[in-house]
């Protein structure tokens, strides 16, 4: 990597902790194998990985959640330290926070920040071990970018809530043992004042969950029903109506979970990491095209610009400082580079890109990472909805048109 910010020796000595961690804790060899580029051993060593012992193991560590308290299992650390694991994970080939990501980068830090401390004592170990997987039950089929208008309603009864309603695009909810449920409990405020966030046993009768079948092969997210399901108020996060205010905690750590995140040039072609671009121009039949071989030389272009736009971001980190822009404009970029590269190799490998022999992990690669390159512009915040935030909040343009603000929930138009 060429935009590189020296270590400060605080980072040093991190970054030595955290490798020699990982020398201890992984098979032998591993991280040389990385360190020479020697991709045959690499694949001999990480042969039969263990996932889900790893994520245990990383989980127990400290490492799984630096920013979290010490007293709950984290480093009561700072957001560079998560930035370094991340860069050291990604070096040596190693899953970015596994199965778990919604737990640890999302639940967390909302029951952190809005729980009771009986809910910390309940949940956060069993998320950081990954012995509770989670989910996010926030979008419906009516309410996705307009999140607060969402209709699943919960109705008190004694010590119990009583919820109907559906949601949608809830990624693995299949496996989760519990949910971060977003419901409204109070029809006659505006939209985002009739809202409160509960904690939701998976397993609770009347809770049922169908996974769509994705155009990809796997079945990432589900539909989930509710029907009259019982949930105790010791399981309310935050106060009666005041759900909002945790969930765009949630949502707040869900834009930064997912702003380091994006496809590289080697996961696109399947090839090796040591040459990425060398992958890239080999997967194209065809490299005397003019057309083909404008277009890798944009692409290339662009991936500078994006190394500079995270290394400014990483600079302003690495000075105490907010980045500003930065994580909304590397999203919407990244979504969309991603589906522009996808559909360049897609279109340059002609027949290749549709009948390929078994076992082909290039056409694999290719072919997956341009189905999952859609869902890019979509989740987290759809493309749009970030261009919206950015021409508001940076540009200073004026403000989206909003019909239903102020207006009670029960008085608003909806589909
Ligand atoms: C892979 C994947 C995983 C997901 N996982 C989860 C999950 O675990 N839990 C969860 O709760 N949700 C999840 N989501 C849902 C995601 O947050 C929503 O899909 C997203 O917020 C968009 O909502 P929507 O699908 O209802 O589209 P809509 O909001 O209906 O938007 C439809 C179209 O209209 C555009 N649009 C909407 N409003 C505006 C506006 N004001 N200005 C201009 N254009 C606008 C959008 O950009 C989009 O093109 C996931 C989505 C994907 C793709």
């Amino acid at each position: 990597m060429k935009w590189k910010i020296e270590d400060t020796p605080e980072k040093t000595e991190f970054r030595q902790k955290f490798r020699a961690w990982l020398a201890s804790n992984l098979k032998d060899g591993w991280l040389e194998a990385i360190d020479s580029a020697n991709d045959e051993a690499f694949a001999k060593v990480s042969e039969g990985f263990d996932f889900f012992g790893w994520m245990t193991t990383i989980g127990k560590s400290g490492y799984g959640a630096p920013m979290w308290p010490k007293e709950y299992g984290g480093m009561s650390g700072e957001q560079w330290m998560v930035q370094l694991v991340r860069e050291e994970l990604e070096r040596y080939r190693l899953p970015l926070f596994g199965i778990n990501l919604l737990g640890v980068g999302l639940a967390g830090p909302t029951i952190i920040a809005h729980g009771t401390d009986q809910q910390k004592e309940l949940y956060l170990a069993k998320i950081l071990s990954g012995e509770e997987i989670w989910c996010q039950l926030f979008s419906e089929p009516g309410s996705g970018s307009d999140l607060s208008s969402l209709s699943t309603r919960a109705i008190k009864d004694g010590d119990e809530w009583v919820v109907n309603g559906q949601k949608v695009w809830t990624t693995i909810a299949q496996f989760a043992k519990f949910g971060m449920l977003l419901a409204r409990t109070d029809l006659d405020l505006p939209k985002h004042d009739g809202l409160t966030y509960f904690i939701l046993d998976m397993k609770s009768p009347g809770v049922e969950v169908k996974p769509l079948k994705q155009m990809s092969g796997g079945a990432e997210f589900n539909e989930v029903f509710f029907t009259d399901v019982r949930i105790p108020d010791a399981n309310r996060v935050g106060a009666i109506n005041q759900g909002w205010e945790c969930a765009r905690t949630t949502l707040m750590n869900e834009r930064m979970t997912l702003s380091g995140i994006s496809l590289d040039i080697s996961s696109i072609t399947g090839g090796s990491k040591k040459d990425p671009w060398g992958s890239f121009i080999g997967s194209i039949s065809d490299t005397s095209d003019p057309i083909a071989r404008q277009k890798i030389a944009q692409f290339y272009i662009e991936q500078e610009c994006k190394e500079i736009t995270t290394f400014r971001a990483n600079s302003a980190r690495a000075r105490g400082e907010q980045p500003g822009a930065e994580g909304g404009v590397n999203k919407v970029f990244n979504a969309e580079f991603n589906q522009r590269k996808t559909n360049f190799l897609i279109n340059a490998a002609g027949m290749g890109a549709i009948a390929w022999q078994e076992g082909d992990r290039q056409a694999e690669s290719r072919a997956h990472a341009f189905l999952r390159a859609r869902a890019a512009t979509i989740e987290g915040g759809t493309s749009e909805v970030l261009r919206n935030q950015m021409a508001e909040r940076i540009l200073g343009l004026p403000r989206d048109v909003e019909v239903d603000r102020g207006i009670p929930w029960n008085q608003i138009r909806r589909n």
